[in-house]
């Protein structure tokens, strides 16, 4: 799978995308991420890409044409990139949507800051997506969010593929709650039916607790 990611600050990506599981998936080959500088694309001498809004108001927004000539040059390689724009009122992602997109080849996703974009900018997008009914200062983390939450779900990049069947969402379940060493911690003791050896009882304790911890957050029972 290839991302490319649009912004006008690529270098806010180095730490997140060089370290632990999106590293070990790009090493693997699994994942390939191209961060393309939304600066570049812009023709004239300073390089802008914002300008005043059209109507006043406070605040910046982001030129089409450095985005569109950014996209042009991705779908030059990659004709069939999906393309996501961030913002603020999208479509809220969710696991469900984490995994439609590790099925895909190619997504170019696309950060915006200051006020955000000139509308004209969202005819480029296949989708409108947001991590949140709050408004980010740009898309950056954003990115980092939907890139993390998608590589991880693509085959082979976590060590246990066991791990990503029992965990929340899956079956519309939050994840039964975990424990581990010391027994006892500040007078707080693991539940015996763990240390029972009992696999049934086990798995019946695991998925009442996932059923109650569900109701607590979510409001909503395994349907
Ligand atoms: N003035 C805009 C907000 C712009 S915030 C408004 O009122 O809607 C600047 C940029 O940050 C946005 O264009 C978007 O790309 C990104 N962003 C902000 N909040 C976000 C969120 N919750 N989810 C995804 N992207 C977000």
């Amino acid at each position: 799978m290839e991302f490319f990611i649009l912004s006008i600050f690529p270098n806010m990506f180095e730490s997140v995308f060089n370290e632990t599981i999106i590293k070990r998936a790009q090493e693997k080959g699994l994942v390939k991420i191209e961060l393309v500088n939304i600066r570049d694309f812009a023709t004239d001498k300073h390089r802008t890409t914002d300008d005043y809004p059209y109507g006043g108001g406070a605040g910046m927004v982001m030129k089409p044409e450095p985005i569109y000539r950014a996209v042009d040059y991705i779908k030059e390689k990659r004709p069939d990139v999906h393309v996501v724009l961030l913002s603020p009122g999208g479509y809220i992602f969710d696991q469900k949507k984490a995994k439609e997109m590790s099925k895909r080849a190619s997504v170019a996703i696309i950060c915006g800051r200051y006020e955000g974009f000139d509308e004209r900018v969202r005819y480029l997008a296949d989708e409108e997506i947001s991590i949140g009914r709050f408004v980010l200062s740009g898309g950056e983390i954003a990115a980092m969010a939907i890139v993390d939450a998608t590589v991880r779900l693509i085959p082979g990049v976590l060590g246990n593929e066991e791990s990503l069947k029992e965990e929340s969402f899956e079956n519309g379940l939050i994840e039964y709650p975990q424990y581990t060493r010391p027994r006892v911690f500040r007078g707080m003791a693991v539940p015996d039916v763990l240390l029972s050896g009992n696999h049934k009882k086990i798995k019946e304790w695991r998925e009442k607790k996932a059923k109650e911890k569900t109701i607590k957050w979510m409001g909503v029972e395994d349907g």
